[in-house]
Protein backbone atom coordinates (compact mmCIF):
# COMPACT_ATOMS: atom_id res chain seq x y z
CA UNK A 1 0.00 0.00 0.00
CA UNK A 2 1.39 3.75 -0.92
CA UNK A 3 -0.40 7.09 0.33
CA UNK A 4 -1.00 8.03 -3.03
CA UNK A 5 -4.30 8.44 -4.80
CA UNK A 6 -4.73 9.89 -7.70
CA UNK A 7 -7.89 11.76 -9.34
CA UNK A 8 -7.82 12.52 -12.72
CA UNK A 9 -8.36 16.01 -13.93
CA UNK A 10 -11.92 16.59 -13.92
CA UNK A 11 -12.98 18.17 -17.81
CA UNK A 12 -16.13 20.72 -18.06
CA UNK A 13 -19.07 19.16 -19.32
CA UNK A 14 -22.38 20.61 -20.72
CA UNK A 15 -25.09 18.89 -18.78
CA UNK A 16 -28.86 19.23 -19.75
CA UNK A 17 -29.92 22.22 -18.10
CA UNK A 18 -27.46 24.00 -19.98
CA UNK A 19 -25.15 24.91 -16.72
CA UNK A 20 -21.55 23.43 -16.43
CA UNK A 21 -20.04 21.17 -14.26
CA UNK A 22 -17.58 18.50 -13.71
CA UNK A 23 -17.89 14.91 -15.07
CA UNK A 24 -17.32 12.77 -12.65
CA UNK A 25 -13.44 11.89 -13.57
CA UNK A 26 -12.02 8.26 -13.27
CA UNK A 27 -10.58 8.34 -9.91
CA UNK A 28 -7.39 6.10 -8.95
CA UNK A 29 -6.82 4.85 -5.34
CA UNK A 30 -4.25 2.28 -3.26
CA UNK A 31 -5.58 3.44 -0.09
CA UNK A 32 -5.93 -0.17 1.01
CA UNK A 33 -4.14 -3.16 1.97
CA UNK A 34 -2.07 -4.36 -0.50
CA UNK A 35 -2.91 -1.65 -2.74
CA UNK A 36 0.04 -0.76 -5.14
CA UNK A 37 0.19 1.58 -8.39
CA UNK A 38 2.96 3.80 -9.90
CA UNK A 39 2.09 7.10 -12.27
CA UNK A 40 -0.95 7.19 -13.88
CA UNK A 41 -1.24 9.00 -17.11
CA UNK A 42 -4.56 9.78 -18.81
CA UNK A 43 -4.44 9.65 -22.43
CA UNK A 44 -8.74 10.29 -22.42
CA UNK A 45 -11.79 9.48 -20.78
CA UNK A 46 -11.62 6.18 -20.83
CA UNK A 47 -8.06 5.23 -21.55
CA UNK A 48 -5.31 5.04 -18.78
CA UNK A 49 -2.03 4.17 -18.56
CA UNK A 50 -0.83 2.78 -15.55
CA UNK A 51 3.16 2.26 -14.73
CA UNK A 52 3.95 -0.78 -12.57
CA UNK A 53 6.08 0.55 -9.82
CA UNK A 54 8.09 -2.43 -9.21
CA UNK A 55 10.52 -2.51 -6.02
CA UNK A 56 14.64 -2.61 -5.54
CA UNK A 57 15.98 -4.44 -2.41
CA UNK A 58 19.15 -3.21 -0.42
CA UNK A 59 21.18 -2.65 -2.73
CA UNK A 60 18.58 -0.74 -5.25
CA UNK A 61 18.99 -3.64 -7.45
CA UNK A 62 16.83 -6.52 -9.06
CA UNK A 63 13.75 -4.55 -9.47
CA UNK A 64 10.94 -6.65 -10.31
CA UNK A 65 7.86 -5.12 -11.75
CA UNK A 66 5.13 -7.93 -10.70
CA UNK A 67 2.71 -6.34 -8.47
CA UNK A 68 -0.16 -3.95 -9.07
CA UNK A 69 -3.74 -3.30 -7.41
CA UNK A 70 -5.50 -0.27 -7.78
CA UNK A 71 -9.42 0.64 -7.96
CA UNK A 72 -10.83 2.50 -10.50
CA UNK A 73 -14.06 4.88 -9.48
CA UNK A 74 -16.41 6.81 -11.56
CA UNK A 75 -16.58 4.68 -14.55
CA UNK A 76 -18.96 5.07 -16.83
CA UNK A 77 -20.58 2.91 -19.78
CA UNK A 78 -17.66 3.05 -22.54
CA UNK A 79 -15.05 0.29 -23.16
CA UNK A 80 -11.92 0.87 -20.49
CA UNK A 81 -8.29 0.80 -22.00
CA UNK A 82 -5.55 0.38 -19.36
CA UNK A 83 -1.69 0.28 -20.31
CA UNK A 84 0.09 -1.44 -17.98
CA UNK A 85 3.64 0.44 -18.05
CA UNK A 86 7.20 0.50 -17.19
CA UNK A 87 7.65 -3.42 -17.15
CA UNK A 88 11.53 -3.67 -18.11
CA UNK A 89 13.54 -4.91 -14.85
CA UNK A 90 16.38 -6.92 -13.41
CA UNK A 91 15.76 -10.20 -11.52
CA UNK A 92 19.16 -11.88 -10.16
CA UNK A 93 21.01 -8.95 -11.23
CA UNK A 94 20.24 -10.08 -14.67
CA UNK A 95 18.36 -7.11 -16.81
CA UNK A 96 15.31 -8.08 -18.48
CA UNK A 97 12.97 -6.42 -21.29
CA UNK A 98 10.12 -7.98 -19.82
CA UNK A 99 9.23 -10.67 -21.93
CA UNK A 100 8.66 -13.07 -19.21
CA UNK A 101 5.24 -10.97 -18.52
CA UNK A 102 4.24 -11.29 -22.29
CA UNK A 103 1.44 -13.50 -21.02
CA UNK A 104 0.32 -11.85 -18.50
CA UNK A 105 -3.67 -11.72 -17.75
CA UNK A 106 -4.60 -9.53 -14.86
CA UNK A 107 -7.96 -9.71 -13.16
CA UNK A 108 -10.67 -7.36 -11.95
CA UNK A 109 -13.70 -6.91 -9.56
CA UNK A 110 -16.32 -5.61 -9.08
CA UNK A 111 -16.47 -6.36 -5.20
CA UNK A 112 -12.83 -6.69 -4.34
CA UNK A 113 -13.92 -10.48 -3.66
CA UNK A 114 -14.81 -12.29 -7.11
CA UNK A 115 -11.98 -11.72 -9.41
CA UNK A 116 -12.21 -12.80 -12.93
CA UNK A 117 -9.10 -12.20 -15.33
CA UNK A 118 -9.47 -10.39 -18.39
CA UNK A 119 -10.47 -12.16 -21.33
CA UNK A 120 -7.10 -10.67 -23.42
CA UNK A 121 -4.17 -9.08 -23.12
CA UNK A 122 -2.29 -7.63 -25.88
CA UNK A 123 1.39 -7.67 -25.67
CA UNK A 124 3.32 -4.41 -27.10
CA UNK A 125 7.15 -6.09 -27.30
CA UNK A 126 8.12 -3.07 -28.59
CA UNK A 127 7.39 -1.07 -25.50
CA UNK A 128 7.11 -3.56 -23.39
CA UNK A 129 3.50 -2.83 -22.26
CA UNK A 130 0.32 -4.96 -21.40
CA UNK A 131 -2.74 -3.39 -22.44
CA UNK A 132 -6.51 -4.72 -21.32
CA UNK A 133 -9.66 -3.36 -22.41
CA UNK A 134 -13.05 -4.19 -20.25
CA UNK A 135 -16.53 -2.53 -20.52
CA UNK A 136 -17.24 -1.86 -16.54
CA UNK A 137 -20.91 -3.35 -15.40
CA UNK A 138 -20.63 -1.12 -12.65
CA UNK A 139 -18.80 2.34 -11.46
CA UNK A 140 -16.00 0.95 -10.16
CA UNK A 141 -13.47 -2.17 -10.63
CA UNK A 142 -10.46 -3.37 -8.79
CA UNK A 143 -7.19 -4.44 -11.13
CA UNK A 144 -4.92 -6.87 -10.07
CA UNK A 145 -1.61 -9.17 -11.00
CA UNK A 146 -3.45 -12.08 -9.62
CA UNK A 147 -6.28 -12.23 -7.24
CA UNK A 148 -4.70 -10.76 -3.82
CA UNK A 149 -4.57 -12.29 -0.61
CA UNK A 150 -4.12 -9.85 2.83
CA UNK A 151 -4.72 -10.15 5.95
CA UNK A 152 -8.14 -9.32 5.83
CA UNK A 153 -8.27 -12.86 4.12
CA UNK A 154 -6.01 -14.91 6.61
CA UNK A 155 -8.17 -12.83 9.69
CA UNK A 156 -11.45 -14.50 8.44
CA UNK A 157 -9.96 -17.93 7.69
CA UNK A 158 -8.89 -17.62 11.11
CA UNK A 159 -12.07 -15.98 12.13
CA UNK A 160 -14.02 -19.12 11.03
CA UNK A 161 -11.68 -22.12 11.98
CA UNK A 162 -10.31 -20.23 15.28
CA UNK A 163 -12.54 -22.40 17.61
CA UNK A 164 -11.09 -25.94 15.66
CA UNK A 165 -9.60 -27.98 18.80
CA UNK A 166 -6.97 -29.46 16.39
CA UNK A 167 -5.61 -25.61 15.12
CA UNK A 168 -3.19 -23.87 17.37
CA UNK A 169 -1.78 -20.18 16.29
CA UNK A 170 1.58 -18.94 17.66
CA UNK A 171 3.59 -15.60 17.20
CA UNK A 172 7.15 -16.85 16.34
CA UNK A 173 8.74 -12.94 16.25
CA UNK A 174 7.86 -9.66 14.90
CA UNK A 175 8.57 -8.13 11.37
CA UNK A 176 10.32 -4.81 10.46
CA UNK A 177 7.04 -2.80 11.02
CA UNK A 178 5.92 -4.58 13.74
CA UNK A 179 3.81 -7.29 12.68
CA UNK A 180 3.32 -10.35 14.08
CA UNK A 181 4.46 -13.69 12.85
CA UNK A 182 2.21 -16.30 12.95
CA UNK A 183 2.97 -20.09 12.98
CA UNK A 184 0.02 -22.68 12.86
CA UNK A 185 -0.02 -25.80 14.24
CA UNK A 186 -2.18 -28.44 13.19
CA UNK A 187 -2.15 -32.13 14.75
CA UNK A 188 -5.09 -34.06 16.92
CA UNK A 189 -4.01 -33.03 20.55
CA UNK A 190 -5.16 -36.06 21.87
CA UNK A 191 -2.80 -38.07 20.00
CA UNK A 192 0.45 -38.32 21.41
CA UNK A 193 3.04 -36.02 18.81
CA UNK A 194 5.85 -38.72 19.21
CA UNK A 195 4.63 -41.26 16.51
CA UNK A 196 3.62 -38.84 14.01
CA UNK A 197 5.51 -37.59 10.63
CA UNK A 198 5.98 -34.04 10.75
CA UNK A 199 5.56 -31.45 7.67
CA UNK A 200 6.29 -27.52 7.46
CA UNK A 201 4.88 -25.36 4.93
CA UNK A 202 5.47 -21.95 3.99
CA UNK A 203 3.56 -19.74 1.81
CA UNK A 204 4.21 -16.27 0.32
CA UNK A 205 8.00 -15.32 1.20
CA UNK A 206 7.36 -13.25 -1.59
CA UNK A 207 4.89 -10.05 -1.45
CA UNK A 208 3.24 -10.50 -5.09
CA UNK A 209 3.13 -14.32 -5.34
CA UNK A 210 -0.77 -14.32 -3.62
CA UNK A 211 -1.45 -17.48 -4.78
CA UNK A 212 1.00 -19.09 -2.69
CA UNK A 213 -1.69 -17.96 0.20
CA UNK A 214 -4.64 -19.37 -1.95
CA UNK A 215 -3.16 -22.71 -1.86
CA UNK A 216 -2.36 -22.71 1.86
CA UNK A 217 -5.26 -21.27 2.88
CA UNK A 218 -7.31 -24.44 0.37
CA UNK A 219 -4.55 -26.70 2.57
CA UNK A 220 -5.35 -25.18 5.80
CA UNK A 221 -9.03 -25.55 5.67
CA UNK A 222 -8.66 -29.11 3.98
CA UNK A 223 -6.29 -30.15 7.15
CA UNK A 224 -9.43 -28.49 8.99
CA UNK A 225 -12.15 -29.97 7.47
CA UNK A 226 -14.52 -32.77 8.63
CA UNK A 227 -12.92 -35.03 5.29
CA UNK A 228 -12.40 -38.54 6.82
CA UNK A 229 -9.01 -38.52 5.05
CA UNK A 230 -8.28 -34.90 7.14
CA UNK A 231 -9.22 -36.48 10.39
CA UNK A 232 -6.92 -39.30 9.51
CA UNK A 233 -4.16 -36.99 9.05
CA UNK A 234 -4.38 -35.06 11.74
CA UNK A 235 -3.81 -38.00 13.44
CA UNK A 236 -1.10 -39.25 11.92
CA UNK A 237 0.64 -35.73 10.98
CA UNK A 238 1.75 -32.52 12.45
CA UNK A 239 1.49 -29.67 10.39
CA UNK A 240 3.23 -26.13 11.21
CA UNK A 241 2.11 -23.76 8.47
CA UNK A 242 3.75 -19.82 7.95
CA UNK A 243 0.69 -18.59 6.23
CA UNK A 244 2.30 -14.62 5.93
CA UNK A 245 6.40 -14.79 6.33
CA UNK A 246 6.10 -11.61 5.24
CA UNK A 247 3.06 -9.85 6.21
CA UNK A 248 5.07 -5.93 5.79
CA UNK A 249 5.49 -6.51 2.09
CA UNK A 250 1.85 -8.14 2.29
CA UNK A 251 0.20 -4.70 3.58
CA UNK A 252 2.52 -2.33 1.73
CA UNK A 253 1.78 -4.20 -1.92
CA UNK A 254 5.26 -5.00 -2.34
CA UNK A 255 7.10 -6.99 -4.91
CA UNK A 256 9.80 -9.54 -3.37
CA UNK A 257 11.60 -7.89 -0.18
CA UNK A 258 10.94 -6.94 3.00
CA UNK A 259 10.62 -3.37 4.54
CA UNK A 260 14.55 -3.22 4.61
CA UNK A 261 14.55 -4.31 0.85
CA UNK A 262 15.58 -8.02 1.94
CA UNK A 263 15.01 -10.77 0.08
CA UNK A 264 13.47 -13.55 2.25
CA UNK A 265 13.86 -16.30 0.54
CA UNK A 266 17.63 -15.14 -0.16
CA UNK A 267 20.30 -13.98 3.11
CA UNK A 268 19.54 -17.30 4.84
CA UNK A 269 23.07 -17.48 5.10
CA UNK A 270 23.60 -13.82 6.25
CA UNK A 271 20.66 -13.99 8.77
CA UNK A 272 20.54 -10.48 10.44
CA UNK A 273 18.11 -10.17 13.60
CA UNK A 274 17.51 -6.25 13.06
CA UNK A 275 17.70 -5.79 8.86
CA UNK A 276 15.34 -9.19 8.49
CA UNK A 277 13.66 -10.43 11.56
CA UNK A 278 11.47 -12.40 9.15
CA UNK A 279 14.03 -14.45 8.55
CA UNK A 280 15.46 -14.87 12.02
CA UNK A 281 12.42 -15.55 13.35
CA UNK A 282 11.39 -17.90 11.51
CA UNK A 283 14.59 -20.35 10.95
CA UNK A 284 14.66 -19.96 14.42
CA UNK A 285 11.31 -21.36 15.18
CA UNK A 286 12.34 -24.38 12.44
CA UNK A 287 15.96 -24.92 13.84
CA UNK A 288 14.29 -24.86 17.38
CA UNK A 289 11.91 -27.44 16.68
CA UNK A 290 14.73 -29.85 15.01
CA UNK A 291 17.66 -28.90 18.28
CA UNK A 292 14.82 -29.98 20.79
CA UNK A 293 14.23 -33.41 18.99
CA UNK A 294 11.52 -32.77 16.71
CA UNK A 295 11.56 -34.39 13.48
CA UNK A 296 10.51 -32.38 9.70
CA UNK A 297 9.72 -35.45 7.18
CA UNK A 298 9.49 -32.32 4.24
CA UNK A 299 9.47 -29.17 4.09
CA UNK A 300 8.30 -26.80 1.16
CA UNK A 301 8.21 -22.77 0.88
CA UNK A 302 5.54 -21.98 -2.24
CA UNK A 303 6.44 -19.52 -4.79
CA UNK A 304 4.47 -18.17 -7.64
CA UNK A 305 6.64 -17.58 -11.54
CA UNK A 306 5.30 -16.58 -14.56
CA UNK A 307 5.40 -19.67 -16.62
CA UNK A 308 6.34 -22.50 -15.38
CA UNK A 309 5.33 -25.20 -12.33
CA UNK A 310 8.01 -26.99 -10.29
CA UNK A 311 9.17 -28.59 -7.87
CA UNK A 312 13.38 -28.08 -6.89
CA UNK A 313 15.54 -29.14 -3.67
CA UNK A 314 18.89 -30.67 -3.06
CA UNK A 315 20.62 -33.55 -5.29
CA UNK A 316 20.24 -35.52 -2.15
CA UNK A 317 16.99 -35.43 -1.82
CA UNK A 318 16.33 -36.82 -5.21
CA UNK A 319 14.11 -40.21 -4.63
CA UNK A 320 11.58 -38.35 -2.22
CA UNK A 321 10.99 -34.83 -4.37
CA UNK A 322 10.67 -37.81 -7.22
CA UNK A 323 7.97 -39.60 -5.35
CA UNK A 324 6.15 -36.32 -4.32
CA UNK A 325 6.16 -35.06 -7.71
CA UNK A 326 4.38 -38.12 -9.17
CA UNK A 327 2.52 -37.91 -6.46
CA UNK A 328 1.48 -34.18 -7.29
CA UNK A 329 1.16 -34.76 -11.10
CA UNK A 330 -1.35 -37.04 -10.71
CA UNK A 331 -3.56 -35.73 -7.97
CA UNK A 332 -3.97 -32.31 -9.43
CA UNK A 333 -3.08 -29.96 -12.16
CA UNK A 334 0.66 -29.52 -11.31
CA UNK A 335 2.35 -29.25 -14.46
CA UNK A 336 6.18 -30.20 -14.38
CA UNK A 337 6.46 -33.02 -16.95
CA UNK A 338 9.62 -33.84 -16.46
CA UNK A 339 11.41 -34.84 -13.39
CA UNK A 340 12.26 -32.36 -10.72
CA UNK A 341 14.99 -30.43 -10.72
CA UNK A 342 18.56 -30.47 -8.38
CA UNK A 343 18.53 -26.75 -6.89
CA UNK A 344 22.49 -25.63 -7.08
CA UNK A 345 24.63 -26.65 -4.84
CA UNK A 346 24.30 -24.55 -1.74
CA UNK A 347 27.81 -24.53 -1.70
CA UNK A 348 28.53 -22.22 -4.45
CA UNK A 349 25.29 -19.56 -3.49
CA UNK A 350 27.44 -16.11 -3.49
CA UNK A 351 27.15 -14.51 -0.28
CA UNK A 352 23.63 -13.56 0.64
CA UNK A 353 22.37 -15.62 -1.84
CA UNK A 354 21.23 -18.94 0.11
CA UNK A 355 18.12 -20.05 0.03
CA UNK A 356 15.48 -21.18 2.39
CA UNK A 357 15.62 -25.06 1.26
CA UNK A 358 19.55 -24.63 0.58
CA UNK A 359 19.78 -23.71 4.29
CA UNK A 360 17.47 -25.61 5.79
CA UNK A 361 19.33 -29.05 4.06
CA UNK A 362 22.98 -27.59 4.75
CA UNK A 363 21.98 -26.54 8.46
CA UNK A 364 19.85 -29.40 9.59
CA UNK A 365 19.34 -32.40 6.83
CA UNK A 366 15.80 -30.78 6.56
CA UNK A 367 14.30 -32.68 3.36
CA UNK A 368 13.50 -29.07 2.09
CA UNK A 369 11.96 -27.97 -0.92
CA UNK A 370 10.86 -25.01 -3.35
CA UNK A 371 7.74 -25.44 -4.99
CA UNK A 372 6.79 -22.21 -8.09
CA UNK A 373 3.36 -22.37 -9.58
CA UNK A 374 2.28 -20.18 -12.72
CA UNK A 375 0.22 -17.58 -12.54
CA UNK A 376 -0.26 -17.21 -16.69
CA UNK A 377 -1.61 -19.95 -18.59
CA UNK A 378 -1.80 -23.48 -17.28
CA UNK A 379 -1.52 -25.90 -20.03
CA UNK A 380 -3.31 -28.53 -17.86
CA UNK A 381 -6.30 -26.04 -17.13
CA UNK A 382 -5.82 -24.28 -20.33
CA UNK A 383 -6.49 -20.90 -18.52
CA UNK A 384 -4.77 -18.69 -15.99
CA UNK A 385 -5.55 -20.52 -12.40
CA UNK A 386 -8.63 -19.06 -10.16
CA UNK A 387 -9.09 -18.79 -6.33
CA UNK A 388 -11.18 -21.78 -7.02
CA UNK A 389 -8.14 -23.73 -8.62
CA UNK A 390 -5.51 -22.82 -5.89
CA UNK A 391 -7.98 -23.87 -2.82
CA UNK A 392 -8.56 -26.95 -4.61
CA UNK A 393 -4.77 -27.91 -4.75
CA UNK A 394 -4.34 -27.08 -1.49
CA UNK A 395 -6.31 -29.69 0.05
CA UNK A 396 -4.35 -31.49 -3.29
CA UNK A 397 -0.94 -30.90 -2.33
CA UNK A 398 -1.56 -31.75 1.38
CA UNK A 399 -2.29 -35.57 0.82
CA UNK A 400 0.49 -35.50 -2.28
CA UNK A 401 2.80 -34.71 0.57
CA UNK A 402 1.13 -36.65 3.22
CA UNK A 403 1.37 -40.30 0.67
CA UNK A 404 5.21 -38.82 -0.23
CA UNK A 405 6.42 -39.19 3.13
CA UNK A 406 4.84 -42.00 4.27
CA UNK A 407 5.88 -44.42 1.44
CA UNK A 408 8.51 -46.36 1.89
ZN1 LIG B 1 9.04 -16.31 -4.79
Amino acid sequence: MTGFAYAAAVVPLLCCSGAVRAAAAIEVSTEFEGGKIGKVERVSETHLRCAVPGEVDQDKRNRQPSWFYFRLEGLGGGELTIDLTDLKGEYNYRPHDGAGLRNMRPVYSYDDRTWHHFETAEWNAAASEIRVRLRPAGPRVWIARQPPYTQRHLQALLAGAGWHPHLRQDVVGESVERRPLLLLTITNPAIADGGKKVIWLMARQHAWESGTSWVAEGAVRFLLSNAPAAAAIRDRFLWKVFPLPDPDGVFRGGVRFNANGYDLNRNWDVTDERLMPEIYHERKAIYDWVDRGGRIDLFLTMHNTEAADFIQGPAELAPLATRFWKLLVDGSAFHQPKAPRSAPSAAGAGRGRLDTPGALFRDRKIPAFLMEQMVDTSPRLSRPPTVEDRLEFGAALVKAICAAVEEP
